[in-house]
């Protein structure tokens, strides 16, 4: 599709070489007036030939670029899994930049009920961040990317969404009542994907709205300044240290695999 494209901008370019070297030595031959009627149409068609030439090419590069540069580097690799996180075994790197400059609120009314973080009560880390909403409100794609699931499970999300975005990240969008897009669309930030419900394991209706990088849960709220609907900055560094440890605590804690404080050592040596 690539070779496709290029040889027929290769030909383009050509033909218009050709064909102003032919007008340029055809000129020399004609009578000087009817030469300068020439070199003044010539003139006024130049610009318009300039445009049409310009406009050509940005179609194409985007054209490549949301067919096959995209496609290719971010949405191949673990792309045919049916999991929340399909990264199992995937090398993660310990930083990366992430561009959320094209950041979309995925709702028009924000009021957040539940922060991400470790829940006591539950003795579980909530992935995401909790929006309060009615029941069929429109639920946007957050950042530009492509739908990756439309799924429904009856003790947790309930009707979910996963998009997987340009910029390498996923987001989640649980408890939904009605899908609008379907897995494999292309989505722009702020397209509606879906309505808003009170499915799966849910006490009222409310978007649960998760960020991921390869699978890592980010605190949305370090990345979006949800009440401004708005990214706090146009990258955002994931740190894998930082935002691994923030959502496997309790696995580390109930396996006992956690590295004990030198406090707590201390307390055991006086056990014994
Ligand atoms: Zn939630």
């Amino acid at each position: 599709m690539i070779i496709k494209k290029l040889s027929a901008t290769i030909a383009a370019a050509a033909i218009a070489l050709f064909s102003q070297a032919f007008i340029a030595s055809a000129q020399y031959k004609l009578p000087e007036a009817h030469d300068n009627q020439h070199k003044e149409l010539l003139a006024a068609q130049r610009p318009i030939a300039a445009d049409i030439k310009l406009i050509n090419t940005v179609k194409f590069i985007e054209d490549l670029r949301s067919d096959d540069i995209l496609d290719n580097e971010v949405f191949s690799e673990y792309w045919e899994s049916q999991l929340v996180n399909p990264y199992t075994g995937a090398t993660i790197p310990d930083t990366k930049e992430l561009d959320v400059s094209s950041y979309v609120s995925p709702l028009e009314n924000i009021r957040v009920t539940s922060n991400f973080g470790y829940r006591p009560r539950f003795r579980r880390v909530h992935k995401g961040i909790d929006l309060g909403l009615h029941v069929g409100d429109t639920v946007r794609a957050a950042f530009d990317g492509k739908v990756r699931i439309c799924r429904y499970e009856r003790r947790g999300y309930g009707y979910y969404v996963v998009i997987r975005h340009d910029n390498g990240m996923e987001t989640v969008y649980g408890h939904l009542s009605k899908f609008i897009a379907k897995p494999n669309d292309r989505v722009k930030a702020g397209d509606p994907i879906a309505l808003g419900g009170n499915t799966g394991r849910s006490t009222g209706p409310h978007l649960h709205f998760e960020t991921r990088y390869m699978g890592i849960a980010i605190n949305p709220a370090s990345i979006i300044d949800f009440e401004n609907k708005t990214p706090f900055n146009g990258t955002f560094t994931f740190d894998r240290a930082l935002h691994d440890k923030a959502q496997t605590t309790t696995v580390k804690k109930s396996t006992k695999r956690r590295v004990r404080s030198t406090a707590s050592k201390s307390r055991a040596r006086r056990k014994k």
